[in-house]
């Protein structure tokens, strides 16, 4: 998943292996989408989100500065905060947090586009699939389904978090 020409963490013994980074991109629901948006200027846009087999899937409108920003360039990185407990006496916080780099596409194939869905759709709700159905009937073809494929993985904590 790692490319050589993505950067090392200055602070390697902060960093979290690559499982422990998995782990909470398979917990967590939202996280900051950074794009390059209007005029160059970074659009970084949170969104929900799932992840499968080193993917993450978005779901979107069919317009908008996100759409029309992964059209003009398809690099992208994504960052997830796992935790962020502030410590006032230490004027620090005890964070955990996790960054992807990757590119990002508009899934143009029905067929991956609805599995994506049903994918994200059982995220948040896993029992009912009844009621997915129903929203997908109504209300896919109305939106676009997005995947991330990860290139670089990386997680990082606090230091006082460190075993
Ligand atoms: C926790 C969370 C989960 C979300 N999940 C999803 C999701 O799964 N799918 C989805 O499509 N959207 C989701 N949203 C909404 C998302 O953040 C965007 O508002 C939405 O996707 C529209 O983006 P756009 O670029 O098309 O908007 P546009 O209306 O085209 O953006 C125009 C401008 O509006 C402003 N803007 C847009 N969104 C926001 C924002 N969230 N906060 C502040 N300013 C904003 C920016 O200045 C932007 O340049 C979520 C938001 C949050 C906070």
């Amino acid at each position: 998943m790692n490319q050589p020409y993505f950067r090392a963490m200055r602070r390697s013994r902060q960093q979290l292996t690559q499982d422990r980074a998995l782990e909470i991109l398979q917990e967590a629901t939202s996280g900051v989408l950074a794009l390059l948006g209007d005029y160059d200027y970074p659009y970084a846009v949170p969104l929900s989100y799932v992840y499968s087999e080193g993917k993450l899937y978005f779901h979107s409108a069919m317009a908008g500065h996100k759409i029309d920003a992964i059209s003009k360039c398809d690099k992208a990185s994504f960052c997830v905060i796992d935790k962020d407990d502030v410590h006032p006496e230490k004027y620090t916080t005890f964070f955990r947090s996790v960054i992807a780099f990757g590119k990002i596409h508009i899934i143009e194939d029905e067929q991956e586009k609805l599995e994506t869905a049903r994918k994200l759709g059982k995220r948040y709700n896993p029992n009912d699939d009844e009621s997915l159905q129903k929203e997908l009937d109504s209300g896919l073809s109305r939106m676009h389904m997005l995947r991330f494929d990860i290139e670089h993985l990386t997680g990082k904590e606090a230091i006082e978090l460190v075993k």
